[in-house]
């Protein structure tokens, strides 16, 4: 399938040019003809697979004709950071189309969007928080709006938003049409997509599934030795762009600043940080200025960086979906990448977890010529765990990487403070 079978507009197919895309990537076949139809659509795709062009393109190709000047399409998005993206790839896909699109999100001040609001532009990409209090302002009349995109919405309701999202949807007009996607679909969110969805069409690309292009490992390690390993898999990956995940605000600065010690440009972007230092962070690491981004979940939903080669997990995430998530930050637009996470005797349960999601153990690679049994740093404020829960203690038998040694036995500072590393240990029958 070709860009030239959906009959865009010439306009549109110059925006699609100008982007390079040679061909639509699979949720795009699948989505772009219903949506053109003006079908309701669930989509079961996450970040990575081309979804945004997947719903922009239609909504483009829709809103070239028709009035202009008012506000005809709805893109409600979880954070800051995905509503700028997805706004700009409106701009670069619509740039020959005439058509505005503007973004709508706390955090910064809310006068210039009350402006834009007011002003002409027929595409609002928001927040749904920011975008109730200025519709509770009378900053936004939603009653031109003829098509609604609720993107990542299982994040959207992981981070609470479902009341604000079913306000919203009380004031638009209940003839449009709506398009949802999500990488995940939890049942409290299947309720919501069967309040808004009139007979949808279900397309869906691999589905919660880790990408196919990502090459994944786990690094055991104990937890005052995180760091320095991180450094160790930094300098030997040499990569201009890295993804760093820590699992709290305070470890994502912390590991940032360790990261920068060592002599790497790095920087941390959490939700501590204010919107003017979360977008120089963006366009720092964008632009490869700066070489490790250290990040929270939050943060770093739906960045899109063609460019990183690397996804490190400092901490392994609370969910599968997570880990999902965060890895198809790499590998992404059929680019490869790699996905490292260290491991601690306290993530065996979250391991498995993934593992059975996945459908395949995860190889655990050793550092070849690292210290696994160094001590803490004489004075070093400890990192504390960043505990999940887990049971911990136990492991699956690991194995050596290629050409990679096995770590030093003796490790005092192992959870279970044996004669081998707690990756070693005989697991416990079950
Ligand atoms: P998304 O899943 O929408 O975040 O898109 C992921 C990346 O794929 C973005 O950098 C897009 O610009 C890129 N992309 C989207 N559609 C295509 C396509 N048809 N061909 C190549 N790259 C694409």
């Amino acid at each position: 399938m070709s860009f030239s079978d959906f009959d865009f507009s010439p306009a549109v197919m110059a925006g699609v040019r100008g982007q390079g895309y040679a061909a639509p990537t699979p949720i795009q076949t699948q989505a772009i003809p219903p949506a053109l139809e003006g079908r309701d659509l669930m989509g079961l795709a996450q970040t990575g697979t081309g979804k945004t062009a997947a719903f922009a393109l239609p909504i483009l190709q829709r809103l070239s004709a028709g009035p202009r000047g008012t506000v005809r399409a709805l893109v409600l998005a979880p954070t800051r950071e995905l509503a700028e993206q997805i706004r700009s790839n409106f701009a670069a896909l619509g740039q020959h189309t005439g058509l505005r699109a503007i973004s709508v999100y706390g955090g910064v001040s809310a006068h210039a969007q009350a402006h834009g609001l007011r002003g002409r532009c027929e595409i609002v990409v928001a927040c749904p928080g920011r975008l109730l209090d200025h519709m509770g302002q009378g900053n936004f009349d939603a009653k031109s709006v003829e098509v609604l995109v609720l993107d990542e919405a299982d994040q959207m309701f992981d981070m609470g938003f479902l009341p604000s999202i079913r306000k919203i949807l009380a004031k638009l007009p209940p003839r449009r049409q709506t398009m949802l996607f999500s990488a995940t679909m939890p049942a409290e969110l299947k309720g919501l997509a069967h309040e808004c969805l009139k007979d949808p069409v279900t397309v869906s690309v691999a589905h919660a599934e880790p990408l196919a292009s990502v090459a994944h490992a786990l690094y055991p390690v104990v937890e005052h030795l995180k760091t320095p390993l991180l450094l160790e898999l930094i300098r030997r990956a040499g990569s201009e762009s890295i993804l760093v995940f820590t699992k709290t605000k305070h470890r994502a600065k912390r590991v940032a600043q360790k990261v920068k010690d060592a002599g790497w440009s790095a920087t941390d972007l959490q939700g501590n940080l204010s919107q003017n230092r979360r977008k120089a962070a963006m366009d720092g690491f964008r632009s490869g200025k700066i070489h490790v981004l250290v990040a929270t979940d939050i943060a770093a939903r739906g960045i899109d960086v063609s460019q990183i080669t690397h996804v490190i997990n400092y901490d392994i995430p609370d969910t599968p979906e997570a880990y999902t998530h965060r890895i198809g930050r790499t590998g992404r637009a059929a680019k490869s990448g790699d996905a490292y996470t260290l491991v601690t005797g306290q993530d065996e349960d979250m391991i498995r977890v993934i593992e059975r999601k996945m459908g395949r153990a995860i190889e655990r690679r050793t550092v070849e010529g690292f210290d696994y049994r160094a001590a803490p740093a004489p004075g070093a404020a400890p990192m504390r765990p960043a505990g999940h829960g887990g049971r911990g203690g136990h492991s699956h038998g690991g194995q050596s990487h290629g050409g990679q040694s096995r770590p030093a036995p003796a490790d005092p500072a192992s959870p279970r403070g044996g004669a081998r590393p707690y990756w070693r240990q005989r697991r416990r029958p079950r």
